[in-house]
């Protein structure tokens, strides 16, 4: 055995994996456990009540962000801090957020069972509101607590009943009294399933993970005329979705110009009036790039628009072409990197760097705290989706993973 010689505990922490898995469980053996609803709540309830028999310290915070904090020998010490998301997508699957979560508490559990003392305290977190599902704007909690959301913005949010946040945080009694801002912390780990296919392909068992990508992100509208299918002859026609098609091409020949690090996607298109026997007036759609290297994401930014706008001018369209955002690339804190790096060696399983290509909400913590992450396979790829599956010894590793990551950042020479 390799490794510390303190482990955690596999079964138990499966067990718990499928005791959190029951709570908005759906037919398909998937979970819809929406932010900030009654079932949400049942799922808080549970872990609340796990965390208090492990000996922690519970509280919340204005945005509803869960802290469970068991103390440690040096009260000088700033908290190491570890978590991710117990909300779901509407056909989300059991781990995507719920392993972070659970693994956290698995690494409380084998402390309290061990009766190991760390020097720092830690604090086990459940953001709010991750997925971004019912109000639209993704890692809602995390977002706020690291100060790139305005609160009161984020208050006002709704969902398609009408409901906003603050009605549905007090709905549920998570409103708290304490504000959600950066407190003084130590670092941040988060557990992670990889939501994509390279450690599978490759044989990894652990991702050991360097940073975000960086992003910018688009709305389109491509306007020329509506006009009859069978009439018009091509002189006179100004087609929108031939213009369209064409910048979905460019946006795809842009990507593969990055080789396989490189992501262009057009996610949603809509055509007006879309008729079978009308020739396409209007077609409003989405365009993002993402990039490990911010140069490239600003390489883009910087010679997209011209390009798209000759496409529109070549088929007598015009462009509207918004950008909606762009996100720098996030390098997660090398020393906290390296403490997953030497973990996962020490206990001999075959790991791989990787960038996070979606969003998590390490990625806005680390913008406070210094912060790493660490990913599992999970069964091909797949995520945001019911049938999202991993084994019970891949959470098992990304635990133990965690476990001593977390051991000697806590316990470091200060
Ligand atoms: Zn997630």
């Amino acid at each position: 055995m390799s490794g510390t010689n303190q482990r955690i505990d596999p079964a138990r922490l499966w067990d718990a994996l499928m005791a959190m898995a029951e709570i908005g469980a759906t037919p398909k053996g998937g979970v819809k456990r929406l932010t900030l609803t009654e079932v949400d709540l049942a799922g808080r309830r549970r872990f609340t009540a796990w965390c208090e028999a492990a000996g922690l310290t519970v509280r919340h915070d204005s945005m509803g962000n869960i802290f469970a904090r068991r103390p440690g020998r040096d009260p000088a010490r700033k908290p190491v801090l570890f978590g991710s998301h117990l909300d779901s997508q509407p056909t989300g699957g059991k781990f995507d957020g719920a392993l972070g979560v659970i693994a956290g508490l698995e690494v409380m559990r084998t402390l309290q069972a061990l009766d190991i003392q760390t020097e720092a305290p830690l604090e086990l977190v459940n953001w709010t509101d991750e997925e971004g599902s019912r109000f639209g704007h993704s890692l809602m909690g995390s977002g706020v607590w690291s100060g790139v959301y305005d609160q009161a913005e984020t208050y006002g949010l709704r969902d398609t009943e009408g409901v906003s946040v603050v009605e549905a945080l007090e709905g549920i009694g998570y409103r708290g009294e304490v504000p959600a801002a950066p407190f003084e912390a130590d670092s941040y780990f988060e557990l992670h399933i990889e939501q994509g296919p390279i450690l599978e392909r490759e044989g990894a068992r652990i991702g050991i993970v360097t940073g975000g990508q960086a992003q910018v992100w688009y709305e389109a509208v491509l306007t020329g005329q509506d006009a009859h299918a069978g009439t018009t002859p091509p002189s006179t026609r100004r087609d929108a979705l031939v213009g369209a098609a064409r910048i979905v091409a460019l946006v795809d020949e842009l990507m593969r110009a990055r080789g396989e690090e490189g992501r262009g996607t057009v996610g949603r298109l809509q055509v007006f009036p879309n008729s079978c026997n009308v020739v396409p007036g209007e077609v409003r759609f989405s365009v993002e790039f993402r990039h490990p290297s911010g140069a490239e994401i600003e390489a883009l930014a910087a010679g997209f628009p011209a390009r798209a706008g000759a496409i529109a001018r070549e088929a007598g369209l015009s462009l509207e072409l918004r950008e909606l955002f762009r996100i720098p690339a996030q390098p997660f804190d090398a020393d906290c990197v390296d403490l997953v790096r030497q973990a996962a060696a020490r206990l001999g399983l075959p790991a791989r760097e990787i960038i996070s290509g979606a969003g998590h909400d390490a990625i806005y913590v680390a913008r406070r705290v210094p912060s790493a992450m660490i990913f599992t396979p999970c069964k091909d790829g797949l995520s945001h989706n019911e049938a999202e599956s991993i084994l019970p010894d891949e959470a098992a590793d990304g635990c133990q993973v965690l476990f001593e990551a977390i051991l000697a950042r806590a316990n470091r020479a200060i």
